[in-house]
């Protein structure tokens, strides 16, 4: 399977810089190794027809457990199916510390992706003071089992997984390519507990401060499928060379 890098641009670009974007990016892209997008929910229909010749998904950042229905101010996984989305990031480590979300939150968010067919991305992974405490495996063996409570076998095909050690999201500094490996080795045991027969196959990606300059050495590793990208996602020069372009 192709290393997949997933650009998740967080609350960033106007319409005009998501069209500057595309234009720039596909006039290079190869497709050596999969790009998926994630804009805000407000350009998740344009990225995904300017994504659609290149077969760049879609996605969005967040999303309601509730597949539509009287909910003020959230994210319909079904209409945002509708509109031509395929993915979402769940329980990235700002939802997690800014709104407070758990892995519980984010098990019903799964569950209710799942069951409509859209891929959900689940984001795990420890603060620093964990890492110092010596409780990062602890740390993401809760995260798994509570987000991932009740998922069948079945259902999981959709189910990739990221490691974001959250010390290392925006701060420039990465997790060695052997520290990332140490711990994605542990989630995919833990997936093949769970999944015996998909828990080979799943996607575990990489996040954090993820660079051009860092990007070979982290994805050589034998458990890293690819990366999830906040910063250097947000220039096409930059995506294209994570992209291996
Ligand atoms: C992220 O927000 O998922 C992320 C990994 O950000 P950055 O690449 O900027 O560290």
């Amino acid at each position: 399977m192709k290393k997949l890098l997933i650009a998740n641009w967080k609350m960033n670009k106007k319409m005009s810089e998501v069209v500057d974007f595309f234009y720039d990016f596909k006039n290079g892209y190869s497709k050596k190794r999969e790009a998926w997008v994630a804009p805000q929910a407000i350009h998740v229909q344009k990225c995904s027809e300017l994504g659609y010749s290149k077969d760049i998904k879609t996605g969005a950042q967040n999303c309601s457990e509730h597949v539509d229905g009287a909910f003020t101010g959230e994210l319909s996984p079904r209409s945002f199916k509708d509109i031509g989305g395929d993915f979402v990031i769940i329980g990235h480590s700002e939802r997690r510390q800014y709104f407070k979300e758990s892995s519980s939150d984010c098990n019903r968010k799964m569950k209710t992706l799942l069951r409509e067919g859209l891929v959900a991305v689940y984001c795990v992974g420890e603060t620093l003071q964990q890492r110092e405490d010596k409780e990062t495996l602890t740390i993401i063996s809760d995260q798994l089992a509570r987000g991932l409570e009740d998922l069948s076998e079945a259902s999981s095909s959709n189910l990739i997984i990221a490691y974001e050690p959250v010390w290392a999201i925006g701060t420039g500094k990465t997790a060695s390519p052997k520290e990332a490996q140490e711990v994605h080795a542990f989630i995919r045991q833990e997936m093949k507990k769970r999944f015996p027969d998909f828990g080979d196959k799943c996607r575990i990606l990489y996040g954090g401060s993820v660079k051009p300059d860092n990007v070979e050495e982290l994805l050589a590793q034998k458990d890293i499928d690819g990366g999830l990208v906040g910063g250097a996602s947000l220039k096409a020069k930059d995506f294209l060379a994570l992209c291996g372009d």
